[in-house]
């Protein structure tokens, strides 16, 4: 275990990263942050500024301030674990990652899933829909999107039950119902909404986003394809999806992501006015991308490395778009980015791509081969972003095994 005060510049949790998460250690669960493999016991430092938010077994409290307070903190942060001279005190105040569990940071409260990935959203059009066009007429114009259930995101970690469904392929008569036999993730991002509960009747404009987008945790979207085939059409994913969705426990701030925004790949058409970033004083614009690195791993093997900067659609119009009908957003909010695939086969977030629904099966490093996932399958999302001065912005891992389905 590397000393937390001298970490290697290129360690993902070094000081420009600090992201937040849930633990529980001697009985009780409160917030904490991380340096190297350590955990930060944030509110049992004296003077901690959040302290009583800090103390709470969700990042609930802590969500519901103001960006103004998430800079504070940081910046408090910073200053105290880069000061020498406090650094034998603080000592007291580090756990051993090995000595903790890690909880579900936050109350999930409205869950969205979009479907920003332009590469993505055009295979599964061919997979799905083979004889017409493989974006639909409304991709490029906004970023699609479902709401989906909150009650069942479950923190990395927790085993997967393979859900039971009905399914029909074209060429079967009638449906059976059984557990899914093309049971799939979704490599996602997820975008953790904090800041003032918004009023009814009032969006958000991408400018505003930064007053509402409090970080991002990695996210799987369990996906049961056979079941999202049948039932899909005309409203959209239910049980194929609600079963359960996996989340990382560290959440990772878009302050400590400063450093990896980047421009979008291009929108062509231009999108409707209420969808436009503006320019910031920077020289960007609030309409930005990501420059996040994916790995895959399905059962230790990497399968493949989606980019996010691939992305076609900003979280910030994202967030724009979800509330321009006058919906309201609130602290512990969630939505998920959609499945990310990169133009290269292996930069495809889910295995109905990576296996071409079947047709082109992966091998791993057993030597067995998949196209969907087994009972006892394990797979692992991990990834990391640039930081500021060439340091290393880890999101940590999320991961999830399968259990066979209930009987
Ligand atoms: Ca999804």
């Amino acid at each position: 275990m590397s000393d937390p005060f001298d970490l290697p510049a290129a360690h993902p949790f070094g000081i420009h990263n600090l992201p937040y998460a849930v633990f529980e250690h001697d009985g009780t669960s409160r917030v904490g942050s991380r340096l190297g493999d350590h955990v930060v016991d944030l509110c049992s430092i004296p003077g901690a500024p959040y302290a009583d938010a800090w103390a709470q077994p969700s990042l609930d409290a802590f969500l519901a301030l103001t960006l103004a307070d998430w800079r504070h903190a940081r910046a408090w942060l910073q200053e105290l674990l880069s000061d020498r001279e406090e650094q034998p005190a603080l000592a007291g105040h580090l756990i051993a990652l090995d000595e903790v569990t890690l909880r579900l940071p936050f109350t999930v409260g409205d869950y969205v899933d979009f479907y920003a990935s332009e590469h993505h959203a055009t295979n599964v059009g061919r997979i799905f829909r083979p004889d017409g066009e493989a974006l639909t007429p409304n991709w490029k114009h906004l970023p699609i999107g479902y709401h989906g259930r909150s009650g069942t995101v479950v923190v990395s970690g927790t085993e997967i039950i393979r859900p039971c469904g009905q399914r029909k392929a074209p060429s079967d008569p009638a449906p059976v119902f059984g557990p899914s036999i093309r049971l799939d993730i979704e490599a996602e991002l997820g975008f953790v909404v904090g800041g003032s509960p918004t009023t009814l009747g009032r969006p958000v404009s991408v400018g505003e986003s930064d007053e509402h987008l409090f970080g991002v945790v990695l996210l799987n979207d369990w996906s049961a394809r056979d079941i999202q085939a049948w039932e899909y059409v005309p409203l959209g994913p239910f049980l194929g999806k609600s079963f359960a969705t996996s989340i990382s426990p560290w959440v990772v701030t878009m302050e400590a992501l400063r450093a990896a925004r980047v421009a979008l790949p291009g929108q062509d058409p231009e999108p409707l006015p209420y969808l436009r970033g503006e320019p910031t004083a920077d020289g960007a614009t609030t309409a930005y991308g990501l420059d996040i690195d994916y790995d895959v791993e399905w059962n230790g093997t990497l399968v493949s490395r989606p980019p996010y900067r691939t992305m076609y659609w900003s979280p910030a119009q994202m967030l724009a778009h979800m509330t321009v009908n006058g919906a309201t957003i609130a602290p512990g909010d969630l939505f998920g980015s959609g499945t990310i695939s990169g133009p290269e086969r292996d930069q495809r977030g889910s295995f109905l791509e990576l296996s071409w629904s079947g047709q082109e099966p992966v091998t791993l490093s057993d030597g067995s081969t998949r196209s969907f996932l087994e009972d006892g399958d394990t797979v692992t999302l991990r990834a990391s972003a640039p930081g500021p001065d060439g340091s290393v912005i880890g999101l940590g891992e999320c991961t999830g095994r399968i259990r066979p389905a209930t009987p």
